[in-house]
C-alpha cells in the first residue's frame, strides 16, 4: 500500500476505482499531403464523423433517462457535426487546398466558432463553445485516441487528474465520480469549489499523482486527512469501511443543524451565508440568510469568449431568481494570480499573486470593468443585491472602485435604465494593508467581508497555491485572529455590516474563535453550513469570547486548534 499526500479540499471518505483522466489537448500544424491522396484523405474525415457521431449518440442514450438537460448539450453537438456548411468547407479545403483532415477540421471549426462568437445574440455566442468541443472529438478520433470524458462513466470511481477545466466539471457525472484527486489546485481553486458544492470528496495538490496511481486501482481516498491510499490491503479497507459509516452518520446528525435557526447556546442570533460560484441552482439556498458571495468570475471563465453585458445580465438576473428574495453580494471579477480567461492574454508575470490581479487588473481595463458593473446594475432592479470589491489595499483602491461604480450609474441614468440607486457598495478585506486601516475603509465603504484566503496568503506570506507550502499557510495561526479580531472591532464600532466570506467562516472550530470576536456574518459553502451551526449552539457568547481572548495568546496555530478540538469535545 502507498499513500500519497494534498490538501482535503472537500470533506469526506470514497472507496473505489481510480480513473485517470487526460483532457484531449488538439496540437495541429499547418500540413499537406500529396496530390492524388484526395480520396483516402477525405474518407478518414468522414469515417471520423461517423466515429463521433456514433460515440454522441451513444452518450445521449446514457444520458437521456437521468439528465435529460445534459443529454440536450450533445444532441446538440450531433446536429453541428451534421452541418452541411461546416463540412463543405472541410470538404474543400481537403479536395482544393490539399490540406491534412486535421487541419482542415481544425481551420473551419475554429473559423465558424469565431463567427459565432461575434453574434449578437448570446445563446447563438455560446455555440462556439459546443463547436470547439465537437473540433476536439473529431480531431482526437482522428489522431486515434481514445474517448474520455466525466460526463457519462459506466462506474463508480475516483477521477485522477492533473487539473480539471469548468467545462469538464459542467458536465460531471455526479452518479459515478466518487471522489477526486488532482496534481494542482488548492482550497479555493474552481475544482475545490465545485467539488464542495457538489459535495464531492477531493485532494488537490497531489504531485504526480496521474502518473502514481494506475487505472482501475484501487483508492481510498481521505478527504479529512489529505491521503491518498492506494491499492490498500483488507484490513484497511474494512477500517475505512467504518470510518465512511462514522462519517456519514456524523453528517447526518449535522445535517439535522440545516434547518435550525442559527444560535450559540446563550441565544445569540448569527446570520449564514452562501457562497457560490456558478449561476445553477445550489441547495445551500434553502438555508441561508444571505449569499455573502458571488465569485463572477466562473461566469467569464466558462465563457468561450469575454461575457457581453446582455450575457451578464442575464446571469446575474439568474442568480438573483435562484435566491429568491435573499440579498446577493455580488463581488466583481477577480482574476489573475491562479485564475486566467482562455480568450484574454495576459502579460506573464513574476509574482502574479502579487501582480495586477482582480480590482486592480479591472481599473487597468475600464471598458472591460464598466460592462459588468453596467450589468450588475441593472440586475439589482430585480432583487436585492450589493457589489462588492476584491482586492482592495489602499484608500485610493475604495475612491477608484466606488468612482468607477458612479460613472456606470451615471450613464444607465442617463439611458433610463433602472437600478436600484441604494445599492450598497462594499470590499473584500483580503490585504493586511487595508485591514490595518480598516476604522478608515469603514467611513467610505456600506459593508466589508473578509477574504480569508488571501489574508492568510499575504499575512504569512505564503503561495496559496503551492502545495510544498500548506504547513506554512495557517489560517487559525494567533497572528490571523489577532488582526480579524482589529477588523471586526473597527467595523461593529462604525455600525457598518461584517461578514467573513473566506472558507476560515466554514471551519466550525474557527467560527467559535469568530463569533467570540465579535462576527455575526458566516459567508461559507454549501457542505459547510450544518457544521457552523451545530458547533456554535454547543457554545455560549461568554465563552466564545473567552475562547477568542484565549487563542489570540497561544503561540502557534497546532496549539490553536488542539485547543478548541478539546473545548469542541468536552461539550459533545
Ligand atoms: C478569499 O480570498 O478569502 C476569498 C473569499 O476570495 P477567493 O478565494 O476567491 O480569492
Ligand atoms: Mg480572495
Amino acid at each position: 500500500m502507498r499513500i500519497l499526500k494534498g490538501n482535503p479540499v472537500s470533506r469526506g471518505i470514497a472507496l473505489a476505482k481510480g480513473y485517470i483522466y487526460r483532457a484531449f489537448k488538439a496540437d495541429v500544424h499547418e500540413s499537406y499531403f500529396e496530390s492524388g491522396q484526395e480520396a483516402v484523405m477525405y474518407k478518414q474525415f468522414t469515417d471520423a464523423v461517423a466515429a463521433a457521431e456514433a460515440e454522441l449518440n451513444a452518450i445521449v442514450a446514457s444520458l437521456s433517462a437521468e439528465s435529460p438537460e445534459k443529454a440536450k448539450i450533445f444532441t446538440a453537438h450531433i446536429e453541428i457535426l451534421k452541418d452541411e456548411e461546416v463540412a463543405e468547407e472541410v470538404k474543400d479545403m481537403i479536395f482544393s487546398s490539399r490540406a491534412m483532415p486535421d487541419y482542415a477540421v481544425d481551420m473551419v471549426f475554429t473559423e465558424f466558432a469565431l463567427l459565432l462568437e461575434k453574434a449578437k445574440d448570446p445563446l447563438i455566442a455560446a455555440r462556439s463553445a459546443d463547436l470547439r468541443d465537437v473540433r476536439n472529438r473529431v480531431l482526437r478520433i482522428l489522431k486515434g485516441e481514445k474517448e474520455q470524458n466525466l460526463a457519462n462513466l459506466r462506474e463508480k470511481v475516483v477521477v485522477v487528474a492533473h487539473d480539471l477545466l469548468p467545462s469538464d466539471t459542467a458536465t460531471l457525472d455526479r452518479a459515478h465520480v466518487m471522489g477526486i484527486i488532482t496534481e494542482v489546485g488548492g482550497a479555493t481553486s474552481h475544482t475545490a469549489i465545485l467539488a464542495q458544492s457538489y459535495k464531492i470528496p477531493a485532494v488537490l495538490g497531489v504531485p504526480e499523482a496521474t502518473e502514481i496511481v494506475k487505472n482501475g486501482d484501487m483508492v481510498i481516498l481521505d478527504a479529512i486527512k489529505g491521503e491518498v491510499l492506494l491499492e490498500p490491503d483488507r484490513t484497511t479497507i474494512a477500517e475505512y469501511e467504518i470510518k465512511l459509516e462514522e462519517f456519514l452518520k456524523s453528517e447526518k446528525q449535522s445535517a439535522e443543524f440545516l434547518n435550525r435557526i442559527p444560535l450559540v447556546a446563550s441565544g445569540e442570533r448569527f446570520s449564514v451565508g452562501l457562497n457560490i460560484g456558478t449561476t445553477e441552482p445550489d441547495e445551500g439556498f434553502k438555508y441561508v440568510d444571505f449569499v455573502g458571495l458571488f465569485r463572477t468570475e466562473f461566469v467569464y471563465m466558462e465563457s468561450e469568449h469575454m461575457p457581453t453585458e446582455d450575457e451578464q445580465f442575464a446571469a446575474y438576473r439568474k442568480v438573483l431568481a435562484n435566491a429568491k428574495g435573499i440579498p446577493v453580494t455580488l463581488r466583481t471579477l477577480d482574476i489573475g494570480g491562479d485564475k486566467s480567461l482562455r480568450y484574454l492574454a495576459l502579460p506573464k508575470e513574476d509574482n502574479p499573486f502579487l501582480g495586477n490581479r482582480a480590482l486592480r487588473l479591472c481599473l487597468d481595463m475600464p471598458e472591460m470593468f464598466k460592462t459588468q458593473l453596467r450589468a450588475a446594475l441593472r440586475a439589482s432592479a430585480f432583487g436585492p443585491m450589493q457589489i462588492m470589491f476584491p482586492m482592495v489595499g489602499t484608500m485610493d483602491d475604495i475612491r477608484a472602485g466606488n468612482a468607477a461604480v458612479e460613472e456606470a450609474k451615471a450613464e444607465l441614468r442617463a439611458e433610463g435604465i433602472p437600478f436600484d440607486e441604494k445599492i450598497n457598495i462594499g470590499i473584500m478585506i483580503e490585504i493586511p494593508s487595508i485591514a490595518m486601516i480598516a476604522d478608515m475603509a469603514a467611513k467610505e465603504t456600506d459593508f466589508a467581508s473578509v477574504g480569508t484566503n488571501d489574508l492568510t496568503q499575504y499575512l504569512h506570506a505564503v503561495d496559496r497555491m503551492n502545495p510544498k507550502l500548506t504547513n506554512y499557510y495557517q489560517s487559525s495561526s494567533p497572528a490571523m485572529f489577532r488582526i480579524l479580531g482589529r477588523i471586526f472591532k473597527e467595523y461593529n464600532e462604525a455600525g457598518k455590516p461584517i461578514s467573513v466570506c473566506g472558507e476560515l467562516a466554514g471551519d466550525p472550530l474557527a467560527a467559535i474563535v469568530l463569533f467570540g470576536l465579535g462576527l455575526r456574518k458566516f459567508s461559507m459553502n454549501a457542505s459547510n453550513i450544518a457544521h457552523v451551526k451545530r458547533t456554535l449552539s454547543l457554545f455560549t457568547l461568554a465563552e466564545t469570547e473567552q475562547i477568542a481572548k484565549k487563542v489570540q495568546n497561544l503561540s502557534t496555530e497546532a496549539e490553536v486548534i488542539t485547543y478548541l478540538k478539546a473545548e469542541v469535545e468536552k461539550r459533545s
